[in-house]
Parts: structure tokens; sequence; C-alpha cells
């Protein structure tokens, strides 16, 4: 009976997977606007969307009868793909220490900490918020331009609602992408460690037979985050080595303590950085030596870490990103470059650059529009901010925008109102909705709850953070 039960259950999933795929697949849309694929910029150009891929791309494509292009008054990117984020303490309040660390693990061992935000974020998760707090990160990411995230909250850990909850809106990298067809177990083949050094022997040996056999296409550590001269920090380049992980399909998160010689290694064993300047800068005082990295030729993704410390999200820290630059003399990156940081760049990394990241056909159509800010596309996305996001969609399904554009292009019932810096947006949940088979909690529910919660603790919603 019961294997009838699970067998039923499985059937139920896959047909309502299978639904939302055949029924996306009849449903086209153009949106009429200049296009960033990131490698080329189309001025005036149509993407043409249908089910929940990327038909076609260009300046002159024919749309299919019935089909007008919308222009969409801005310019169009590849949803931007988080590589380094702990998604259930982006409801947190920032946190100022007032002071700099050598280590992570000394910011990790004071009491402060503690109080500000380990012990609050593990009794708010373990009162029964812990979907809500993923649900929270996933519409910050998503205002702040994301499409893609890494670090979800972990769905086999808590109560079985906690299995489905994470499914919908942002694509969940490493639990839920929504790229491949439901399994039983964990189907994504990308899998993020934050204390790599902490993993056993056994382990070991099964994340190196996946990354052989393909199983994982991408394994991403946290490593050598501390103050640039650390020992210690250092000494975990050296530790990862030993285990063998010094091989294509794994990326770096900080390494803020390598050195020139380091990053020659990692470029020759196809090794990749995920760079997060604005938290390594607050915790450290200074982030990865970024001219060798470039210059040693290293694949680089760029990516907030968590909102206590880092961006509120990657719109938030390209432009941190762009002004650090702006300040090295010469600079080190082009405007082009910061871009494909979180677009193609990330994609490689995350070992789905066949799949998301760029703007062509056949692509899932994950796309984020901003408006022009600036005459150079690609410097318009490194000087605009969430409230210049005019719509993010997300395998073909509009998600969340500006109302005019939502109002066109998803059932007025579906959407909720919101605030993003007192500018109103429209936000979709019905993705959640689909796949997790029940009407997700309305986004002012979730908001109110958090917030309560952390009333409770005494501290100020990260909403200060202008999340309405
Ligand atoms: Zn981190």
């Amino acid at each position: 009976m019961k294997s009838l039960t699970s067998l039923l259950r499985t059937f139920a999933v896959l047909a309502t997977f299978f639904a939302r795929l055949a029924c996306s697949a009849q449903s086209q849309i153009a949106l009429r606007g200049t296009i960033v694929t990131p490698d080329e910029v189309i001025e005036n150009g149509v993407v043409l969307i249908s089910g929940d891929k990327i038909q076609a791309v260009g300046a002159a494509i024919t749309l299919p009868k019935g089909v007008v292009a919308l222009d969409v008054d801005g310019v169009i990117y590849p949803g931007l793909i988080d590589l380094h984020n702990h998604l259930t303490w982006n409801f947190l309040p920032r946190w100022k220490p007032n002071r700099q660390f050598s280590t992570r693990y000394e910011w990790q061992a004071i009491p402060e900490y503690g109080l500000a935000l380990s012990t609050p974020h593990g009794r708010i998760l373990s009162v029964g918020l812990a979907c809500d707090t993923n649900q929270y990160a996933e519409v910050k990411a998503i205002v702040g331009g994301a499409t893609s995230v890494v670090g979800s909250l972990d769905p086999s850990l808590g109560p079985p609602e906690q299995r489905k909850c994470i499914q919908g809106l942002a694509r969940n990298l490493d639990f839920f992408s929504g790229l491949y067809p439901p399994a039983t177990g964990n189907s994504e083949k990308l899998r993020n460690e934050v204390f790599p050094l902490e993993i056993t022997e056994t382990n070991v040996v099964a994340i190196t037979k996946a990354l052989d056999n393909h199983d994982l296409t991408a394994f991403t550590v946290h490593l050598a985050e501390g103050k640039p001269n650390d020992p210690n920090a250092a000494r975990e380049f050296r530790m990862l080595r030993a285990r063998g992980f010094l091989r294509p399909g794994v990326s770096i998160i900080h390494g803020v303590a390598l050195r020139m010689a380091d990053f020659q290694e990692l470029a020759k064993a196809g090794v990749g950085l995920i760079w997060s300047p604005r938290s390594n800068i607050e915790l450290y005082g200074d982030t990865a030596d970024m001219r060798s990295a470039k210059l040693a030729n290293l694949k680089i993704a760029l990516a907030p870490d968590w909102s206590p410390s880092g961006s509120d999200g990657l719109l938030q820290e390209l432009k941190y990103a762009a002004t650090w630059n702006e300040g090295q003399f010469p600079k080190i990156f082009s405007d082009a470059e910061l871009v494909q940081m979180a677009t193609s760049n990330a994609a490689q990394l995350a070992g789905l650059q066949d799949k998301i990241g760029s703007i062509k056909p056949g692509y899932f159509a994950d796309l984020l529009v901003v408006r022009r800010v600036a005459k150079d596309a690609y410097s318009s996305l490194l000087h605009s901010s969430p409230a210049d996001v005019r719509l993010v969609v997300i395998g073909g399904s509009p998600v969340y925008g500006d109302d005019d554009l939502m109002k066109k292009l998803a059932p007025a019932r579906q959407l909720e109102a919101m605030k993003v810096c007192d500018v109103p947006k429209s936000l979709d949940l019905e993705s959640e909705a689909v796949l997790q088979g029940t009407r997700p909690k309305p986004w002012k529910q979730t908001l109110e709850e958090l917030n309560r919660a952390l009333n409770e603790w005494g501290l100020k919603s990260s909403s200060a953070n202008a999340l309405s």
C-alpha cells in the first residue's frame, strides 16, 4: 500500500512537471528592447520565448502569426546567477561588528555573532519559519536581478513540507533548479560546501566519483576567507589540494588569502573563482587579489554572499564591484567582463553554460529587464538599482516587475503588489503554486511573520533594505 501511494505521488509530481512543460510550450511571448546576450549587444532586438525556452533572438527575426513584440523600454540581460549566498540568513538585519577579523573562524566564535545572527537564525528557523526565510530570500534575490541562486534551505533537513517549499520562483541550483526532471533524491549537478575541509573521507570519495562521472558538474567550496596575509586562510588551499579537489568543476568562493602562484595553479587545473568583494571588505578590510586572478586567466564569477555582511543582491554587488574596479589603477575589468561574471561566467562555473546565463536559442528563458540608466548597455546594468528592474522572467514565466509589464504578461489575479524602494512592483508566485501543488503564503504574510519574529528578538527588519 505504501509503495502504491508513493508510486501515485511520483506519478502526480511527474504529471505536474510535464503538464507545466506542455502547457507552457503553447505560450509564446516576444520582448523588444536592447539585448545584451552578454557577449554582444543587439540594439532594438527581439527575444522570442516559446514555453520555458528562448526560441529566437535578433534584430530581424520573424515572429509567429499572432505574436506581437512587447516593447520593454529597457535592456534585456540574461537573468543573473548568484553562486554564493546563504539564503535563510537574508531576512536578518545588517551586521555591524565594528571591527575587522583575520579569518571567518574568528567572527564565528565571538558572542556578538551569536547574539545578532546565529542564535536568532537558529531559533526562527526552528519555530516553523524555515520555508518563509527561503521564500523571503528568493524574492529578495529576484528583486536584485537574480533568477538562479545557491545556498538554499536544505529540504532534506526539516519536516516534510520543507521538501517542497523551495520549489518554484528562483532556481535553487543546489537543491531544486527546475532544470532537470524531478527525482526521488537530489537530481542537481551542483554541490555547495561552506566547510569543505570538514567533509568526511567517505564524502571526499563520493564527490570525487560524482565529478568523474559527471553526476556533479560543479562543486563550490568556501575557502581561504580571511585577511590576504592570514596563514591559516592560506593553508586551507593546501588542504583542498591534498584532498584532490584542484580539478575542473570545482570553484573556490572567496580566495582572499590566495597569491599569484595559487591563481596560476587554479587556472591550470580548471578551477574557478567566485568573488564577493563587499563581504570580504566589510569583514576583513580587503578582498582577493583580483589583478593576479585576472592575469592568471581564471574564470571568475561575482556573487553577493549573505545580506548581513554582503550585498542585498547581485545588482547591488555589481555596483559595488564596479565602484571598487574604478578605484583600481589601472582598472582591472571592463564593464562587459563584470556583467559576464554575473551571467555567462557564473553559468560556466555552475556547469550550466548550455542552459542558462546567455540569451541564445534553446536556452531557458531566464531574463532580466532593467531600465537603461547609461548609454552603454553594460555600464547601464552596473549603475542601476533594484528600483530600475522592469521585469524578471524565469523559465518563460514573468515572475516580477513593474506593474505595466506584469499586467500585460500575467493574469491580474496572480499578481501581488509589493514595493521596492517605494516603487510599486508586482510579484507572481504562480510557479510555486504549480510545483508545490498548493498556494504559497502571500508575500505580505511572509514579510509580517518574519518581521514579528525579528521583533521578538529585539532585531530590526532587514527590510530597512526597502522591501515591503
Ligand atoms: Zn559565504
